[in-house]
């Protein structure tokens, strides 16, 4: 006979940045709480993602959690945007300090998790068979966690080594004197190529869509810079509570139009010059919803590239053609466009000359074979809904989630499913990402409120009603009007063409800004929750 299903207040999938921090809430609450996590490790994203190159592309004194002042005095950052393994550090270190680990259970990758009404609560089996009930079911899976691979013909027949970016190998690989070859130029193909490039015998990259891609400028913290930075955290994190996507860049209040030509230029030199996001996030106002406006900075960094990139051809090959600046996700680079200087590295434009199949050997375009000892597969994610897509939930009556929003997700506040009652996401479909962290942390604290509300006044059943669903995916679709990245193909409108059904642009994110969220939140909560049914 099976085991009995293992019983708790709270299951919460995933031991990344919200899932540990939902862990550590709940736990104030006195709940009972596992937390699953398929990985071997803590750190979601920063468990998974250990290609070569990763890093933050928010400042790391903007990223790190906020909520305990013992932790930020504890913790040093030592690059303003920290590479990956450091990161990783630092959140196996929260693990740590808060004793987490004991209720967190790794290598237990959730398969299904179905909502009885007759128990009010939530039966979790893992791929494994193991099963498990609770209450409430909390999912912290990240809006970039299923990677997918290009479908491209014979990948399984390749007899040197290949990687995914997002299933990177924990022990290390090595490029020296190898021919290695990366398909994908988005930040993650960015950050990969430029680090593999100064080691490599020879890098063949595959492009088929260039991004515009913008200087990080990141340098080493000294301890007495980091002195410095922790003295101003108060200020650091007021910022990141007052700013649009909780950056510390927030849009410039003047139009890229109503300024001279000098005053414009001086201004986009500026951000060219400066750390992280600002030329992305603080730029003038109406460079991502003005076309005009969007063509001026678009102008502006391909002026960059074809300075940095000697042979031209090349240049215009990195220069993108069918999307402004800004209007997808902005790649930040150290020396990247450099990279394309060198005498070892050659980039292949797939719409010229298309990968047939990839080989024993290497890959196979319309014109020629390549040579390969390693392949790099920085083909993305199936991103916001995919990673919901890949377990089996259901909700009342039998209904699922895959389903369920086959033509776009339809959410409450982002947190909620209508037919799906206590079940809440933390960063799903349609909640303001931004700087994520920061998101994270409202996020898990309204989470947290909304299960004490219900807690002390006995409610077992908390649910989103048609009504409070439809309101906010209409704001949400509302927000997106206008937006010129909504009119382009990229995973933040749920395009990938590798997989299945994902072709048709969807509104999936929230573009507000997150004082609003945070705003019609907290509204809510200060309304003892009427917006949702209790029972
Ligand atoms: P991505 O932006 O979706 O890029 C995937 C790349 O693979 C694109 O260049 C895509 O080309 C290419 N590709 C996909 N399928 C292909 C195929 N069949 N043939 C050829 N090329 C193919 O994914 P990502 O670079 O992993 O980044 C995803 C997001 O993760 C980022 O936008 C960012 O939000 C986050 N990220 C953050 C950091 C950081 O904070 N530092 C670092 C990395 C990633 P097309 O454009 O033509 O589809």
């Amino acid at each position: 006979m099976a085991d009995a299903p293992q019983e708790f207040d709270v299951i919460v999938i995933g031991a990344g940045i919200s899932g540990l921090y939902q862990l550590y809430r709940l736990r104030e609450l006195g709940l009972t709480v596992r937390v699953l996590e398929a990985g071997t490790g803590v750190g979601g994203t920063w468990y998974w993602n250990r290609y070569p190159g990763a890093r933050f592309d928010s400042e790391s004194y903007s990223y790190g959690y906020s909520f305990s002042k013992e932790l930020l005095e504890e913790w040093d950052w030592t690059e303003h945007f920290s590479p990956q393994p450091e990161t990783l550090r630092y959140l196996n270190f929260v693990a740590d300090k808060f004793d987490l680990r004991r209720d967190i259970q790794f290598r237990s990758r959730v398969a299904a998790a179905h909502y009885s009404d007759d128990r009010r609560g939530w039966d979790i089996t893992l791929e494994d068979g193991s099963r498990f009930r609770s209450r409430f079911l909390i999912t912290a899976i990240g809006p970039l966690s299923a990677p997918t691979m290009p479908r491209i013909p014979g990948i399984d027949s390749f007899k040197g080594r290949s990687f995914h970016t997002g299933k990177w190998p924990h022990e290390a690989v090595t490029f020296e004197g190898k021919r290695v070859a990366v398909i994908g130029t988005g930040a993650t193909g960015v950050q990969t190529i430029q680090e593999v490039a100064k080691t490599v015998g020879h890098l063949t990259i595959f492009q088929r869509t260039p991004n515009w891609c913008a200087p990080l400028h990141n340098g080493k913290i000294s301890k007495e810079e980091m002195a410095g930075i922790r003295a101003e955290y108060p200020a650091i994190f007021k910022r990141c509570q007052e700013t649009f996507s909780c950056f510390l860049h927030t849009p410039d209040p003047r139009s890229a139009l109503e300024v001279s030509d000098e005053e414009r230029e001086a201004f986009f030199e500026k951000l060219y010059a400066e750390k992280g996001f600002g030329i992305w996030q603080g730029n003038f106002k109406d460079i991502l919803t003005d076309r005009k406006a969007n063509a001026l900075i678009s102008d502006f960094v391909a002026r960059k590239i074809r300075q940095r990139v000697k042979d031209q051809a090349v240049a215009e090959k990195l220069i993108p053609k069918n999307h402004g600046f800004g209007t997808r996700r902005v790649p930040l680079e150290t020396r990247y466009y450099e990279v394309y200087n060198q005498p070892n590295v050659k980039l292949v434009d797939i719409n010229e000359t298309p990968i047939e199949r990839v080989t024993e050997n290497g890959i196979k375009t319309s014109d020629r074979e390549y040579e390969f000892d390693i392949i790099i597969y920085a083909t993305g994610f199936d991103a916001i809904t995919g990673s919901f897509d890949r377990i089996d939930i259901e909700g009342e009556g039998g209904l699922k989630l895959k389903q369920h929003w086959k033509g776009g997700p339809q959410t409450y506040l982002g947190v909620m499913v209508e037919g799906f009652p206590n079940m809440m996401m933390l960063m799903g479909p349609h909640t303001a990402l931004g700087n994520i962290p920061r998101s994270i942390e409202y996020n898990v604290e309204w989470v947290t409120d909304l299960i004490r509300y219900a807690r002390d006044h006995q409610i077992s059943r908390i649910a989103a009603t048609p009504a409070g669903v439809k309101s906010w995916t209409d704001h949400v679709k509302s927000l997106g009007v206008g937006l010129l990245s909504n009119e382009i193909d990229s995973w933040m409108t749920g395009i990938n063409r590798n997989v299945e059904g994902k072709d048709t642009r969807i509104i999936a994110r929230y573009s507000g800004s997150a004082p609003a969220y945070r705003e019609r939140c907290d509204a809510v909560a200060a309304n003892d929750y009427r917006e949702l049914a209790l029972a």
